[in-house]
């Protein structure tokens, strides 16, 4: 049992509803709001998801809200105050084109969010794409944050993140609070970027769904990127922890030409599109085929070793024995109802010394 702070609420006026685009394309309304206190901080804006959500609410411009910060960094606006409604106020008409590139929205059946369908023309999506291959956990370019990318898109120097690998140190030099150093950290970082490994480049293209984890699945499982760009539905769904969405989002991505076109570049200019000798050499399919469980204290090897070790050779872990369980690993410890669970199913038990050896 738990006990937990409610969440605190305010209430306040809806001053403007805006539209954010993100670098998929997605719309998310954002409330504005006349500034109030709530949980220590000054809260203006609070997201309103989805055009369902702000009807369901039936928010309007003008209506007295009430505003509760949960867990959340973003706080949310969770009801009106019909009371306070003016008899003038109209309902909120959702946007029905793009504001920052004015292409119609689009809405896919079963999905909440509108999209921008304009992805290779539309301007914050483009900035966006860059902006997050630049950021800390994909390509990590050092000397460059989300206004840089800002600024070299408008002065027409970079219009997709393959440009990025062209710059010129004298080309960035001229720009708005760029000096000699700064131009050249830049440039140096993008080199730099060169080395980062296949897993994180794969997640800096920026397919949709295709986030750190999945990136390093899909990394692990193909090796390199041309066994990825022609696999099939059926084999990306074969790959643990790849589902639907995700297997036709990649093929989406890799059956677009102006992709391809961008894959093609970044190769040439010496990006790691493969795993390293390094990363493969302790890789095998010995265990292809195989699901493991992991139970108890090791002598030799920690646990997560001993997972990773199962992974690298091609075997599956699981953290619940059943009947598609090939093998249970027992250390020092192992639980009893795993035990019993186990020997009822007659899954074989191996110690520890006895998986090295198989290995
Ligand atoms: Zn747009």
């Amino acid at each position: 049992m738990a006990y937990k702070f409610k969440a605190e609420q305010a209430t306040t006026v809806l001053n403007e509803i805006t539209y954010q685009v993100g670098r998929t394309g997605a719309i998310t309304p954002v409330a504005n709001l006349e500034p109030v206190l709530l949980a220590g901080t000054t809260v203006k804006r609070a997201s309103l998801h989805n055009a369902d959500q702000i009807a369901k609410l039936d928010v309007r411009v003008g209506d007295t809200v009430f505003v509760e910060k949960g867990g959340e960094i973003i706080p949310k606006i969770i009801g009106v105050d019909f009371t306070k409604r003016s008899v003038d106020s109209l309902p909120t008409e959702y946007i029905t084109h793009c504001p920052e590139c004015g292409t119609e929205l689009i809405r896919k059946e079963g999905e909440a969010q509108h999209f921008c369908p304009n992805d290779t023309g539309c301007p914050t999506q483009i900035t966006g794409r860059i902006q997050h291959f630049i950021s800390r956990k994909a390509m990590d370019i050092e000397g460059m944050g989300s206004e840089t990318v800002e600024l070299l898109f408008k002065e027409g120097l970079i219009s997709d993140y393959a440009d990025l690998y062209t710059l010129t140190k004298e080309q960035v030099i001229p720009l708005e609070r760029m000096a000699e150093k700064s131009a050249e950290n830049l440039v140096n970082g993008v080199a730099a970027s060169k080395a980062i490994p296949f897993e994180r480049v794969l997640f800096a293209l920026g397919i949709r769904y295709v986030g750190e984890t999945v990136a390093k699945k899909l990394a692990k499982a193909y090796k390199n990127i041309d066994a990825l760009m022609i696999a099939s539905h059926e084999e990306l769904i074969a790959v643990d922890e790849i589902g639907e969405r995700i297997a036709d989002s990649v093929i989406k991505f890799f059956s677009e030409p102006t992709n391809l076109e961008i894959v093609e570049r970044l190769r040439s200019y010496g990006l790691q599109f493969s795993l390293s000798e390094e990363q493969l050499e302790n890789q095998t399919d010995k265990l292809k085929g195989q699901t493991f469980v992991v139970s108890g204290v090791f002598e030799t090897i920690s646990r997560n070793d001993l997972k990773k070790l199962i992974e690298d050779n091609g075997g599956k872990v699981a953290s619940s024995i059943s009947s598609k369980t090939s093998f249970v690993v027992a250390g020092d410890n192992m639980g009893p109802s795993k035990k019993t669970k186990a020997e009822s199913l007659g899954i074989p038990i191996i110690s520890e010394q006895e998986f090295m050896e198989k290995l």
